[in-house]
């Protein structure tokens, strides 16, 4: 089958899994470009819709395309105008080898064999072996919380590949919170929520990835409690992950923060330099690469607060050695160090466009959340309205509500003007160009 063939068939089973609108916004705008062994490569015409698309349908995606292909692969979506380079394809193959997904949602890559142990994390690697060995009967639920790229994601999958090992006929299911609501949201349009609850009130074994995500999201903290309730009365392990404690996740129901509670709350910590070592040996080891002390060394030193941007200057030094055959030297670990940290900006949000668009027109963020009406200020004030609308995929209502609570339809007439007075104003128009493009590069 060619590509343009298995897209469609893929198509023609996704529509039936989605609203009509949102097969036609972000499916249809689709283009496929490119079907490797593990990757399934789409052009896109903007970042809106490659983010939307990367944050919410991948999974939808894939899944469809593994009953057309009969196999799991990756998917990756570039903007038109942004082929992938040469090396990022590389990286990417290097990544994807392993990183397979099964429909059950783990990722076998993720395996206590290749996760180093150190101070930082002895206590949630302990504890996850346990849960993996006896579940239901060590702790339960098993809640692990840290920072981004310390490894949580690495954790869970471990444990369920290991207990699949154990049982192979477990029922277990791995699923990021996000993707937890998104099904949710999708069986009550579609009227198959008893489904939806059958599915995941018979699991033996739920692991659950990010769970911040819940909060004030009420109805998923609802459905989520029931969940939990069902999993745990009948001993089947549920293993949560969060990027903070249970007590932190703010506008989250008492009585599921105090089911988060009930069992062992762990958390993974900042690794020290041995254990950064370390994860730098193992992973150049598993790809076969001599790399030098010094050379490991300095990258430990400089990269200390996420294993992924670990990982992500690794790969680069490697890359750097296959572009210029000979040693790999320090030069490069500071080349790869420097393009690691400016790559890995912080993610653009409401905040920061609102800092951004507040210190252009002079004036304050909370002037932009209050409702003092000048000039000036309503014009910021629509102007930062109109960004988030149209940078970020979030809806108006919740824009209103980081905006002092204002009501949707005061973003709606705010993202309405800008745009008409842009089409009038080249001033305005300029403004907003100058606006994005220094949101962007951060
Ligand atoms: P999180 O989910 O906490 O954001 P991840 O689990 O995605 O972080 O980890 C980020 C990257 O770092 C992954 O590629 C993972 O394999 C790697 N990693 C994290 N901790 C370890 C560890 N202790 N040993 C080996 N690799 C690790
Ligand atoms: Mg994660």
């Amino acid at each position: 089958m060619d590509i343009n063939k298995i897209w469609q068939k893929t198509l023609e089973l996704l529509e039936n899994e989605v609203s009509f609108i949102t097969y036609q916004t972000w499916f249809l705008a689709m283009k496929p470009v490119k079907l490797t062994n593990d990757t399934f490569i789409f052009e896109v015409n903007d970042g809106f819709v490659k983010r939307t698309i990367d944050n919410k349908y991948l999974n939808l995606i894939q899944n469809a395309l593994a009953q057309v292909i009969n196999r799991n692969i990756s998917i990756t979506t570039y903007i038109k105008g942004n082929e992938p380079a040469q090396e990022e394809s590389e990286q990417k193959s290097d990544l994807n080898e392993h990183n397979i997904r099964n429909l059950n949602g783990l990722t076998q890559k993720y395996r206590f064999d290749n996760f180093v142990v150190g101070s930082s994390n002895k206590l949630a690697y302990s504890a996850a072996v346990a849960v993996s060995e006896m579940p239901g009967e060590a702790y339960n639920p098993l809640f692990l919380y840290g920072g981004v790229g310390l490894g949580k994601t690495h954790l869970m999958n471990s444990i369920g590949n290991e207990a699949l090992e154990n049982t192979p006929n477990l029922n277990i299911a791995y699923i990021s919170c996000e993707n937890f609501m998104n099904e949710l949201i999708e069986a009550i349009r579609t009227k198959k929520g008893a489904e939806f609850r059958s599915k995941y009130r018979k699991l033996d074994f739920l692991l659950i990835d990010d769970i911040q995500f819940i909060s004030e999201k009420t109805q998923t903290q609802e459905e989520f409690f029931h969940t939990f309730n069902e999993l745990t009365m009948n001993n089947k392990q549920i293993v949560i992950s969060s990027d903070r404690p249970p007590s932190e996740i703010e506008q989250l129901a008492d009585r599921l923060e105090s089911r988060f509670q009930q069992g062992l709350v762990v958390d993974i910590k900042l690794p020290d330099f041995e254990t950064r070592t370390a994860i730098l040996q193992a992973k150049a080891k598993s790809l076969n690469y001599e790399i030098p002390d010094d050379v490991i060394q300095y990258i430990a030193q400089n990269i200390k607060s996420n294993i992924r941007e670990l990982e992500g200057v690794l790969n680069r030094v490697i890359f750097y050695s296959k572009i210029y055959p000979g040693n790999i030297t320090i030069d490069m670990a500071e080349n790869a160090v420097e393009d690691i940290l400016k790559m890995n900006k912080p993610k653009i949000t409401i905040e920061y466009i609102q800092e951004i668009v507040a210190a252009h027109y002079g004036v304050s963020t909370d002037d932009l959340k209050g409702k003092t009406r000048t000039k000036k200020l309503a014009l910021a004030r629509q102007v930062s309205m109109y960004l988030c609308r149209k940078m970020l995929d979030i809806n108006y209502k919740e824009i209103g509500r980081k905006f002092g609570n204002k009501d949707h339809s005061t973003v709606i007439s705010a993202y309405n003007k800008i745009e008409n007075l842009a089409d009038e104003d080249e001033d305005i128009k300029n403004t907003l160009i100058n606006l994005e493009k220094k949101i962007n590069n951060q």
